[in-house]
């Protein structure tokens, strides 16, 4: 094994965030969270996220141990306030009331306002796919994650505004998750940490000039991510503000949102139980067909044949379940310094287990 074991990774992560007052079972499920966006290969989404997330806690930003409240509760319109908890927690909770309701109702709207960081969106889709649902999600972030120009501009306005959405396929959840800019702020993060360049056309400096190093990103004044897509990715952009933001209370991107000094997501949910719509019609059978269609295209590689949504992740889990996690240097170096702030032991030194 090159990388560290899922277990091992788990085990440090849940001792930090319970360090910072999370009650066990919250920090098994926020480090459980963050253990799987690193197997799948989403590291933006992983490990590096735990030191910021005790900075937060400490800083009042993001409270710890709560619990998600019906805020409108009318059959399949669902509507809960995260109050501010832990996106892990919260979005498990209003995921498992969209599964109750969906099989209820055929479909359930659930709306999830005022929650800490949501992480790896395609998670709940999966949760959802898993439970034989298929779903679309809308997310945006009423907080501080202004980061995104849009399209024609050169200054922040809008957030990273994930859209994911899941379905039930013959080998595994079909899952699409992908953030609206043109990359994740995550993965500036990341390629910062490793001393990396960016791919050229996705940001841009203070002065809205195109930029490739990560740092100048983060300078004074900050610079913006390019949606992706031009006008496409910027136009669903601004839906997921509507949807997740305007729609469920949460509030849109703005400088004077009440939340702007705190990270806050809302989520839009639809999930649809295909059960309620096949009879007719095998809606299972049409999905597996659909996807041997799409795989029997003329490779662009020779030997490799296009992918699905998800498959990609479902091949680094396997991988990353044999060969172990690959943490960079960096973001072990701001595991170890958060373990020192926190007075966190752990049964081996994090350098050593690299
Ligand atoms: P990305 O660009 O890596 O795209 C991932 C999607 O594309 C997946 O559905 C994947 O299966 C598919 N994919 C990747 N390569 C493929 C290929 N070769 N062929 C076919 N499909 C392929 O993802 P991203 O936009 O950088 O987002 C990264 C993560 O960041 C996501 O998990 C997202 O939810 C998360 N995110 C979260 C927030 C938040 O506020 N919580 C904000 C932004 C992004």
């Amino acid at each position: 094994m090159t990388g560290i074991a899922a277990a091992t990774l788990h085990d440090v992560l849940a001792r930090l965030i319970r360090a910072g007052g999370s009650e066990r079972a919250e920090a098994e499920a926020v480090a459980a969270h963050l253990v799987e966006a690193n197997l799948v290969g989403h590291d933006s989404h992983g490990a590096i996220r735990a030191p910021k997330y005790l900075a937060w806690v400490a800083a009042g930003e993001l409270l710890a141990n709560r619990q998600a409240t019906l805020a409108v509760d009318a059959g399949p319109l669902v509507v809960v306030d995260g109050g501010f908890g832990y996106g892990q927690v919260i979005g498990a909770e209003a995921m498992a009331l969209a599964i109750g309701r969906a099989r209820t109702h055929g479909l359930a709207l659930v709306g999830i306002r005022n929650s800490g960081h949501l992480g790896r969106i395609g998670a709940w889709a999966e949760m959802l796919a898993e439970a034989g649902l298929v779903s679309v999600h809308f997310v945006n972030t009423s907080g501080y994650g202004i980061l995104v120009a849009p399209h024609g501009a050169t200054e922040r306005r809008l957030s990273a505004n994930p859209i994911a959405a899941g379905a039930p396929g013959p080998d595994g959840p079909i899952v699409l998750d992908i953030a609206t800019s043109a990359t994740a702020e995550g993965k500036i993060q990341v390629a910062r940490n490793k001393g990396e360049t960016l791919p050229p056309g996705v940001v841009l400096d203070g002065a809205g000039r195109p930029i490739t190093d990560p740092e100048a990103f983060y300078r004074d004044p900050p610079g913006a991510i390019l949606p992706f897509g031009g006008h496409k990715g910027s136009g669903l952009s601004v839906f997921c503000e509507i949807l997740a933001g305007s729609l469920t209370g949460g509030g849109s991107s703005h400088a004077a949102s009440p939340t702007a000094w705190r990270l806050v997501n809302n989520m839009l949910t639809l999930a649809i139980d295909p059960s309620r719509l096949g009879g007719a019609h095998d809606v299972g059978a049409d999905i597996a067909r659909l996807t041997d269609w799409v795989r029997s295209a003329r490779p662009a590689v020779p030997g490799e044949p296009p992918l699905l949504p998800g498959e990609i992740e479902r091949r680094t889990r396997t991988e990353r379940l044999r060969n172990g996690i690959p943490l960079d240097r960096e973001t072990m170096r701001q595991l170890a310094e958060a373990a020192a702030a926190h007075r966190v032991t752990l049964p081996f030194p994090l350098a050593e287990i690299a």
